[in-house]
């Protein structure tokens, strides 16, 4: 039987161990606190799933199958982790990334509509889009709760066979390689066929080198009227302001804050408190696109960070034989988890190479993979 040891019960490194279990290997999940603690960036009490992804169709055809992925660990968890309510893209030109992304979804048979700004009153309690081309409706799209949805892929995997070890693993120097298939806990050293750092804005730290800048990211919720919850009132992005969010889910309130890229941030010990400017921020983007919530209270906020690559692609590359590292997930990846691990699942099983965009190469800056257009 083939091993691996995962190092990281975030959304990567749970869905990936889950996979493997399922498909033969014995897996041991290392996890430095608990899947689901707030600090990992899978913790977000909530995350986006949309399939735009610009001219891309690469992610786009991933997000639609971790859609379906997610939608049956939904059935066999007995919960609703994906709240399938739609997404709204507020397009500021005819022909930028809203218009590419439209051509991508048509191509690929996915769902989406085309609508002029004053539809915006069929999703929204109340919209300005004056200064708005247009509006592309993404029926499919929707929100997770993410953090559960971490901490039921833990307990998913538990139940597959996957051994979850609580402890903070170092790489293991090799004889004439890098590092030996291997980690180490607690001066104890365990052997796997291989090893995966799916170690998220921690990887920095672990190995010099690595194209990842890890930021500060303040997420806020806001008290508003029933009226705006989920479904009734969906997801929405405007990509040229940075800007997204979505109606409130569980009475966490409505999500709206920036993807815009915070200032540099340490994970474990970094300050958990959102900075004020971030509350004005959002509160000035709800009074000029849902102006009676401009006084809406702050009701939930949190800190996470982002792992970010220059181009927003991912990060997938074997460092030393049967090592690999798995990251720079850029703020976009937690909804392609279960698709991504069935991909991550055939490459460490030899049956097709990464694709070269996930290498360790120069990369050129580029955000047309995230929601973050400029800053605000
Ligand atoms: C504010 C914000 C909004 C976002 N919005 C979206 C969105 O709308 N849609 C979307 O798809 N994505 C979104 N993302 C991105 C998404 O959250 C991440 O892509 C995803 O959670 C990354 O998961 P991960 O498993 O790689 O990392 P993490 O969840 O951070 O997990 C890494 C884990 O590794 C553990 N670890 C690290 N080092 C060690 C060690 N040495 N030993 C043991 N354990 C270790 C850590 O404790 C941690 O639990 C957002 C991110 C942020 C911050």
């Amino acid at each position: 039987m083939k091993s691996v040891i995962v190092v990281g019960a975030g959304i990567w490194g749970t869905s990936l161990a889950l996979r493997l279990a399922e498909t033969g290997w014995q897996v041991t999940l290392v996890e430095q606190h608990k899947p689901g603690h707030v600090r990992q960036s899978s913790a977000g009490e909530t995350r986006l799933l949309r399939c735009s992804h610009g001219s891309d169709d690469w992610y786009a055809r991933l997000a639609w199958q971790a859609r379906e992925g997610w939608l049956r660990l939904s059935e066999r968890a007995g919960e609703e982790l994906y709240i399938e309510a739609g997404m709204v893209w507020f397009a500021r030109t005819p022909d930028g990334w809203e218009h590419a992304s439209a051509q991508v979804l048509k191509n690929l048979d996915i769902g989406c509509e085309v609508l002029d700004p004053s539809d915006g009153g069929r999703f929204f309690p109340e919209f300005r889009g004056d200064d708005l081309s247009f509006l592309l409706w993404e029926p499919s799209a929707g929100v997770l709760r993410a953090r559960r949805a971490t901490q039921v892929t833990a307990a998913l995997a538990k139940d597959a066979g996957v051994r979850l070890v609580r402890g903070r693993a170092t790489p293991v120097p090799g004889d004439g390689t890098r590092y030996r298939s291997a980690v180490e806990i607690d001066g104890e050293t365990h052997h796997a066929d291989r090893v995966v750092w799916a170690c998220g804005a921690w990887l920095p730290r672990l190995f010099d080198g690595l194209p990842i800048t890890v930021t500060k990211q303040d997420t806020l919720h806001f008290a508003v009227p029933s009226a705006w919850s989920l479904p009734e009132t969906p997801a929405w992005v405007d990509h040229g302001a940075s800007a997204y969010g979505h109606g409130d889910v569980d009475g966490t309130g409505m999500k709206a804050t920036s993807d815009a890229e915070g200032p540099p941030y340490e994970p474990e010990h970094g300050s958990r408190a959102v900075d004020p400017d971030s509350v004005e921020q959002a509160r000035g983007y709800l009074r000029r696109r849902f102006p009676g919530l401009a006084d809406a209270p702050v009701l939930f906020s949190q800190v996470c960070q982002y792992a970010l690559t220059p181009d927003a692609e991912w990060l997938l590359t074997e460092i030393s034989p049967g090592v690999w590292v798995l990251g720079g997930d850029s703020g976009h990846g937690f909804k392609h988890g279960p698709a991504w691990a069935g991909y991550v699942a055939g490459v460490l099983d030899g049956a097709y190479e990464p694709e070269p965009r996930f290498g360790d190469h120069p990369r050129t800056p580029s955000r047309g993979l995230r929601t973050s257009g400029q800053t605000w």
